[in-house]
């Protein structure tokens, strides 16, 4: 039977309980589920040590010697066994504290050993290593690599660890050398040099050599890549063939607003609104991702954006993340709107809009008389109801997932759809986005309107608090505001918000000449707002804050962004909390404060900071500088299918390969109808009824 139907439960080495297991903790329910579990290591067992050759305490060893003496100490539980093991050359220590009464040693014989090594009183010792008596080695033990699975606590309970997946992965492997069917086609097999997939999934399950090993796990990568990339492409070449609505006119309105901005519209600004004009007129539905720094000036493109439409008899809305950046859109667009007062009807709709005032903007919105909506999630609620939607602005599209957007999609009455606008100020690498928005064409704004004064970076490490203070103190003095804001890796984690009440409580009291508020996450939305106003009214000189204000709040006046703990943020965050100042004419500062003794990598995390202000540059270093697996949730939320081995932070090349694989095959074939593309049809229907399955359940 073909491994995608076989029930694990019929699996050798498996069995009814374990397969309940299996399914519940990994979502494991076929042999090629089994198959899709690759290891995420491998320890090289093909060499032997010397003892005076180990350095690492991180890295699995082993050592063909023996055992020259033993001494128990202690008695019950605090018994422990310690055994001198010799090379030949040196000698090693090695320590039992559990299961001692079963271990059984034998001076004189010879054993291999495996084990991690790790450091006491400055020496290397084995805590509980594996002994295996030199006569019970085989040849396969100490051959090639051995694979280690993940597994949960819950498997490992029931021994479900790293080495009975492997035995029962291994059960798969006279399947597995019968061959299976390939998933890829020979066309993109031999274009990329691939691995087939029957001897890339023996190399990463039963490797024999490194190289081997990689180049299994690189074909397998690239699979999990290309259908993501293919179903990206076939979706944005089938909504460019939607009808889309046309807006062909350059109206008044848009002309009005163009006339009466105190400055030039930046270059790139320019060059973005024909962009996107010239989807609006096209006959095609827009899905268009508008990139650009914090402070580029999106905003704005986007009200023109919405004029364009409303010149053309549509409605538009943006739709923002919070709703004290809805509130602050709001304010700000109508702030540019004053001189087209009369001329076009902007509104507000959020989670506190009250049942009575939701009633004339319903009404407006049904009628045609309201322009422009601004909004939370609360214009997704079904109770808003468009006469013409014709163009929809969302901000920050990150914290917003997929399913939002489609929900926005089935939005209108019609069959056409309205054009879509994604803005987002986290600049993304180039390969991630081609993930995360790779559906979407991407325009950029890559130029800061002039006269901006680059906010200025500093790294101060703890000690130097009172330079800090003194620094605040000379800022407030010349006028100046104050940004504190401390991590919240979590809203509820309790010990964070403490550290944020300490903290304040520590600026009331080095400033007690001066009114300080505090905003956190846990707050209710209320008072949360009411402190940001008195900021922003300037009735308080400093803001103690959790990372609530990382996006989008606008207060020019406050010029010194100070942030706590710098150390246990992630460098795009960094960027948009540094993103909040320098939006006035004074010169502005960034300062990052960290502990003293700082690893290397977030060393070079603050100098990467502390060295430029370019967005794109930090989100590169900062795709380098992460751990694998470390890109957040959200990021990780616009991907179609669920990958099993490769990585959306380390494989950037492997990406641009496979969408480029994707690409061609799209061109010639935008919706897979020819024969010799059925393969990748056939596999794209399997994994996306697979994804749904999958998201409905987690
Ligand atoms: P973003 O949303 O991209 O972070 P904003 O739209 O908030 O940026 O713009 C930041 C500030 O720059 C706003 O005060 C805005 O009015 C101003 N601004 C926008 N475009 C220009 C321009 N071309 N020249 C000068 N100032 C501009
Ligand atoms: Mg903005």
């Amino acid at each position: 039977m073909e491994l995608a139907y076989r029930d694990i439960t019929y699996c050798k080495n498996v069995g009814a309980k374990r397969a309940d297991i299996l399914r519940q903790e990994l979502g494991v329910k076929t042999a090629l589920d089994l198959l899709q579990q690759y290891p995420y290591k491998y320890i090289d067992r093909s060499r032997f040590y010397r003892i005076d050759e180990v350095e690492d305490e991180d890295t699995y060893v082993q050592i063909k010697g023996q055992i020259m003496d033993w001494k128990t100490v202690g008695i019950g539980k605090a018994q422990r066994l310690t055994a001198r093991f010799t090379d030949g050359v040196s000698v090693v220590e090695l320590v039992w504290f559990k299961g001692v009464q079963y271990v059984k040693l034998q001076a004189g014989m010879t054993y291999l050993l495996f084990g991690k090594p790790s450091k006491f009183n400055h020496q290397f010792n084995f805590v509980h290593p594996d002994l295996t008596p030199w006569s019970k080695v085989t040849p396969e033990m100490t051959q090639g690599l051995e694979p280690y699975y993940n597994t949960t606590e819950k498997m490992k309970k029931t021994g479900l660890n790293s080495k009975a997946m492997r035995q029962i992965i291994a059960g798969l492997l006279p399947d597995l050398r019968a061959g299976v069917p390939d998933t890829m086609g020979m066309d993109v097999l031999q274009r990329y040099h691939l691995m087939g997939l029957t001897e890339a999934l023996i190399s990463v399950h039963f490797p024999t050599n490194t190289p081997s090993m990689q180049r299994a796990r690189e074909r397998l990568k690239f699979e999990e890549l290309f259908y993501i990339q293919l179903q990206l492409l076939r979706q944005m070449k089938r909504r460019e063939q939607n009808a889309g609505l046309v807006m062909p006119i350059v109206g008044s309105r848009f002309h009005m607003l163009y006339r009466s901005l105190p400055f030039a519209l930046t270059g790139a600004q320019q060059r973005v609104i024909r962009e996107i004009h010239g989807d609006l007129k096209s006959g095609h539905q827009m899905n268009r991702l508008l990139q650009g720094d914090v402070g580029s000036g999106k905003t704005l493109v986007a009200l023109l954006c919405c004029l364009l439409a409303v010149d053309n008899g549509y409605q538009t809305c943006i739709m923002a993340p919070t709703e004290i950046l809805a509130n602050q859109h709001y304010e700000t667009l109508k702030a540019f709107l004053e001189p087209l007062a009369n001329h076009v009807n902007i509104a507000l709709l959020t989670g506190s809009t009250t049942k009575k005032q939701r009633e004339p903007i319903h009404e407006g919105l049904l009628d045609g008389s309201i322009d422009i909506l601004i909004g939370t999630h609360a214009l997704l609620e079904d109770t808003v109801q468009w006469r013409n939607l014709g163009l929809v602005v969302v901000d920050e599209q990150h914290r917003f997932g997929v399913a939002q957007r489609a929900k926005l999609w089935n939005k209108s009455h019609s069959d056409v759809y309205p054009h879509i606008l994604v803005m987002t100020a986290t600049p993304i690498p180039r390969t991630l986005a081609m993930t995360v928005y790779g559906d979407l064409r991407v325009s950029v704004i890559d130029e800061l309107p002039p006269g901006r004064k680059p906010v200025q970076t500093l790294h101060y490490s703890l000690e130097r608090r009172a330079s800090t203070y003194q620094f605040i103190r000379k800022q407030i003095n010349e006028g100046r505001q104050i940004y504190v804001v401390y991590p919240l890796i979590q809203e509820s984690e309790k010990s964070d918000l403490q550290n944020l009440e300490n903290g304040f409580n520590e600026f009331c009291e080095a400033f007690p000449e001066y009114r300080i508020s505090m905003v956190h996450g846990k707050m209710k939305a209320k008072d949360k707002d009411e402190q940001m106003m008195r900021f922003q009214r300037g009735e308080t000189q400093i803001l103690v804050a959790t990372t609530v204000i990382e996006v989008g709040v606008n207060v020019p006046n406050a010029s010194v962004m100070i942030i706590e703990n710098a150390e246990r943020f992630g460098l795009s965050q960094l960027h948009q909390l540094r993103g909040r100042v320098g939006r006035g004419a004074d010169q502005s500062y960034c300062l990052l404060l960290t502990k003293t003794e700082l690893s290397k990598n977030t060393r070079e995390r603050m100098d990467i900071m502390v060295a430029t202000n370019d967005g794109f540059r930090i989100a590169d270093a900062d795709l380098k500088l992460r751990g694998p697996g470390d890109l957040d949730g959200t990021a990780q939320s616009g991907v179609p299918f669920e990958l099993h081995i490769a990585n959306l932070s380390t494989d950037g090349l492997l990406i641009e390969r496979a969408r480029q694989a994707a690409q061609e095959i799209i061109d010639r074939d935008p919706l897979l109808e020819d024969e010799y593309n059925r393969i990748y049809k056939r596999r794209l229907d399997i994994l996306r009824t697979e994804s749904q399955l999958w998201t409905g359940i987690s």
